[in-house]
């Protein structure tokens, strides 16, 4: 393949994540800046690899033609603020805000 795209790819923020009992790592794209799925990119092993070495420019798993960088996401900001979120007096996980009318 002679000819190279050099368009810039797009950035892909991963997570690290391993399958639980086993030392499989995988770097999972939250969304993809393509597609806005979820992919998975193996990670290698936990004793043999350094995942980070995985990180930079790959194929897209949704269109190898394409690439995305994946890289490490910005660390939430840990300034103490006003920006607490107790406004949110969310007693537990309800998602379902159904308003239903019968
Ligand atoms: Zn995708």
């Amino acid at each position: 393949m002679g000819k190279k795209d050099r368009h810039t790819p797009r950035m892909a923020f991963v997570t690290l994540r391993d399958l639980p009992g086993t030392r499989v790592m995988f770097w999972v794209v939250d969304e993809c800046p393509y597609c806005g799925e979820r992919h998975l990119h193996p990670a290698g092993n936990l004793r043999t690899a350094d995942p980070s070495d995985r990180l930079g420019e790959v194929p897209a798993v949704c269109d190898p033609t394409r690439v995305y960088e994946l890289a490490l996401p910005p660390r939430p900001k840990k300034k103490a603020g006003k920006t607490e979120r107790r406004r949110e007096r969310q007693g537990g996980k309800r998602d379902v805000v159904d308003d239903d009318k019968w």
